[in-house]
């Protein structure tokens, strides 16, 4: 029920518009996220890497309605890119296909994620493309395929979530492309018709979607909190000795820091998405929402302030 309210607010434009005002909901949100600048999460990024972690940069917004909100989107990344060049730092971005125009012009969202794909490749580092909801899936996958079919796999992966039930064919359709993918649970409120609603459910289709790349060779990011999950996935890596698979471990800035760091500590490739910009406030309520728990994160706040 509080999950449904708090996925509900974070499409409703009037609250949108009201709550990143209040310097409370502000203050909370510094949980998840350093900074509204890029420079907030470089800052970040360079800590993470004192304790063995690289970064992914990600800019909120999504659903962008003009060809000049692309502009400006691709601007911000190119910018990011372009601190990467000659810095130590091992640093990816991460991008929603909203963002680059999807919903109006999917050439021109195609043509700016190859135009970012190849700026990264000159910055040594990566491009992400994030998965929305499941309205947009087809479309997503077939910018993943144009964009890898056009510029190679090595500088774009793509992401696919666990909850939906198509996933499993998806992975066995792109798997031909020898593609860099990114497991997650899935954080939009879907139909039970395209979605499994059960937890078991998804962590098994976690579970056996990333076994199955690990089987075909393939590269993945294991982005999840869920440290039993994590421990399954290890194991089955520790059963299959003298393979080498390709793989890191993903997780969001301020979720779960100290099992970051554990698991940094422990030898295993772990990498933090960090999230920053003007743009926040629906990207904040589903965090919220995937652990209602965090709300007496801002209820907390509303007091101190
Ligand atoms: C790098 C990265 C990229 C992502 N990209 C996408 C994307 O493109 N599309 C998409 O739909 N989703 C994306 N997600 C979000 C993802 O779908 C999940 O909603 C999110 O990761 C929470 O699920 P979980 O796998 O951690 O498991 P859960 O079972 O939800 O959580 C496991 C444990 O982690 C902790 N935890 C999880 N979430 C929180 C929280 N918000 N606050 C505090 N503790 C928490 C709790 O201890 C919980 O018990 C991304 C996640 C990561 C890490």
């Amino acid at each position: 029920m509080i999950r449904a309210v708090l996925l509900w607010a974070s499409r409703d434009p009037w609250l949108g518009r009201s709550l990143p005002r209040r310097r409370f909901v502000r203050r909370a949100s510094r949980r998840f996220m350093p900074g509204e600048g890029k420079n907030d999460a470089l800052r970040v990024a360079e800590n993470l890497k004192r304790d063995g972690i690289n970064a992914i940069l990600t800019l909120l917004g999504e659903n962008v309605a003009s060809p000049e909100e692309v502009d400006a989107v691709v601007e911000e990344y190119e910018e990011v890119l372009a601190r990467l060049e000659g810095s130590d730092l091992d640093v990816q971005i991460s991008v929603k296909p909203t963002q680059l125009g999807l919903d109006f012009d999917a050439r021109l969202a195609l043509d700016r994620i190859l135009h970012l794909a190849s700026r990264a490749r000159e910055a040594g580092s990566f491009v992400w493309i994030d998965m929305e909801d499941s309205s947009y899936r087809e479309a997503t996958l077939c910018l993943f395929e144009q964009a890898v079919e056009r510029s190679g796999p090595e500088y774009v992966g793509l992401c696919l979530q666990a909850y939906l039930r198509s996933t499993e064919e998806d992975l066995e359709r792109l798997l031909p492309l020898s593609p860099t993918l990114r497991f997650v649970k899935g954080a939009y409120a879907e139909r039970a018709e395209v979605a499994f609603s059960s937890r078991k459910e998804v962590d098994e289709a976690f579970f056996h979607l990333t076994t199955r790349v690990f089987a075909a060779d393939g590269a993945v990011a294991i982005a999840t909190h869920d440290s039993r999950l994590v421990a399954r996935l290890r194991r089955w890596i520790d059963d299959h000795p003298g393979t080498q698979f390709e793989y890191e471990i993903q997780m969001l800035y301020g979720i779960r820091p100290e099992e970051q760091v554990r698991l940094a500590q422990e030898g295993e490739p772990v990498r933090v998405l960090i999230s920053y910009g003007p743009a926040w406030f629906p990207w904040y309520m589903r965090r919220l929402a995937e652990r209602p728990a965090n709300i007496w994160f801002v209820v907390k706040n509303l007091f101190r302030g």
